[in-house]
């Protein structure tokens, strides 16, 4: 079970927003390619284990979950869980956690599932892989004995992670050795966009985390950023280091090692900067357009230059329909309708708008208000005159409908569901691609590398929405302080 809960965003993620598959059709080979569940699957069934599947719930990043949805997949899992352990003895178990999913009414959630595990299962080794933005709370930590993290950003390593969480539970079911995880955690908060596994300081940390694990007794040193679009008292950076083995020995080393790790993190905690260029909204478009002027030149081989409208970043679980970027474009129009191409913008969650230019059909004009539907902080309904060009129903594992509809000369991508704007295959599916505009402002933060590769530039408007990257600017009431950075000179000794 596995969300990025954004408490920012005013969004009630619910049935509708998620993907479940339970039992035998988690077997279905090929099911969920590139995911956590993916690697504890192949690697379980390689190891000739006798799996049995319980569940998977995920959803794209967006607002807390619905407690009714919550209540109603929990008692699923644990009940299929209690058949299982009816059915034969259980060794152990192994899950696909995102570690900073959170519930209407109960807030951190990860916990309330494994208490009710421990429950059923109190004893057997359990296992879990987590991604980076993991926030780990006491119970969370009391319920599994070991934990991987994804150790990339943008996450490219989840089946390895997979891989890796199920390899510690057999080796400790081989062995016979209990797993041991030492923890420390951080105070500290992180945006998502300055913290790139590519750059620094995140690139050396993580080859520490890496050198770290391959000492013999550890099996898994994980760095955990928490996720900073949560106002939430767990919130926080952690260091999460296992041993195979818990006596004297195994235990020293994985705390020595959580330390070291911790205090090295610690230590770079003013390195962490954006990676590239960043503006306002406003000076975001200005340069965008200067830098087409200067760059694109019709008929030879094109690179479009980016604009990430970073504030309302989808996938970093914001809200999709916050105006602030598109309302400095549309102050400049007279500049945009010059433009060599038209200005792509990937995109709106925006579902009464795409209804009612799906029912109006292709080729239609739609006058319809953009934006403003969930964030209505950040965003504004915006009145535009829509030509309809293409849908799609039912894109994606999540069923959304995709719209591409132009307004003078700007195109854009509008979907039914909440499902972000980094997928690859989005544009494609409605028949256009990236590369052929010369300005392409998306509702991403760092660009995914199917952009990053074709990028002339990459600019990131630090736009305002519920992925706001200005952290010291969000008026957080629930963390616990002080808390880097919004406490600049704290200090901290582990
Ligand atoms: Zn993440």
């Amino acid at each position: 079970m596995a969300h990025e809960s954004n408490t920012l965003n005013p969004i009630i993620t619910g049935e509708d927003d998620f993907v479940v598959m339970e039992g035998a059709a988690l077997l279905v080979p090929g099911i969920s390619p590139g995911s956590s569940i993916r690697g504890i699957i192949d690697t379980l069934r390689e190891a000739g284990a006798d799996i049995v599947p319980i569940l998977m719930a995920r959803a794209v990043p967006n607002g807390v979950i619905s407690g009714s949805f919550y209540a109603k997949k929990k008692n699923d899992f644990i009940h299929r869980l209690a058949e299982a352990k009816a059915a034969g003895p259980i060794d152990g178990v192994c899950l696909a956690l995102h570690g900073s999913m959170k519930v209407e009414g109960l807030g951190c959630a990860e916990g309330d599932l494994l208490g009710a595990i421990r429950k059923i299962v109190p004893d057997i080794p359990i296992t879990s892989a987590l991604d980076m933005h993991a926030t780990i709370t006491d119970e969370l930590f009391a319920g599994v004995n070991g934990f991987a993290g994804y150790k990339t950003a943008p996450h490219v390593d989840c089946e390895e992670t997979g891989a890796l969480a199920a390899e510690m539970l057999l080796e400790s079911l081989r062995t016979g050795k209990k797993l041991y995880t030492a923890w420390r955690k951080i105070p500290m908060l992180i945006a998502g966009e300055k913290s790139e596994s590519e750059a620094e300081p995140m690139k050396s940390l993580l080859e520490s985390c890496r050198s770290a694990e391959k000492q013999p007794g550890l099996r898994a040193a994980s760095l955990l950023l928490g996720f900073p679009w949560a106002d939430d008292e767990h919130n926080g950076v952690s260091i999460l280091v296992t041993s195979l083995g818990d006596g004297p020995p195994e235990r020293s080393l994985a705390d020595s090692t959580a330390l070291e790790l911790a205090a090295g993190f610690w230590k770079r905690r003013k390195d962490f900067n954006f990676r590239g260029e960043y503006y306002d909204s406003a000076q975001s478009i200005e340069t965008a357009f200067l830098a087409v002027q200067s760059d694109w030149r019709s008929g030879e081989h094109q690179r479009p230059v980016f604009v990430s409208d970073s504030g309302d970043n989808p996938t970093a679980g914001a809200a999709g329909d916050a105006t602030e970027l598109l309302e400095e474009i549309l102050k400049r129009m007279d500049t945009v309708d010059k433009l060599p191409t038209p200005l792509l913008y990937s995109g709106f969650y925006d579902a009464p708008a795409a209804a009612a230019c799906i029912k109006a059909g292709i080729g239609a004009e739609v006058e319809t208000r953009l934006g403003g539907k969930w964030d209505t902080v950040n965003g504004k309904k915006i009145p535009l005159r829509l030509t309809v060009k293409k849908i799609v129903r039912n894109y994606g594992p999540y069923k959304s409908d995709l719209v591409l509809a132009a307004h003078k000369n700007i195109l854009f991508t509008i979907t039914s569901k909440h499902i972000g704007f980094g997928d690859e295959m989005l544009l494609p599916s409605l028949g256009i691609r990236a590369e052929d505009y010369c300005l392409v402002a998306v509702k991403l933060g760092y660009l995914e590398p199917c952009f990053r590769n074709i990028a002339a530039r990459a600019i990131m408007a630090l736009s305002k929405g519920c992925s706001n990257e200005a952290l010291e600017t969000i008026p957080y009431k629930k963390v616990r302080r002080p808390l880097y950075p919004l406490d600049k000179d704290m200090e901290w000794n582990g």
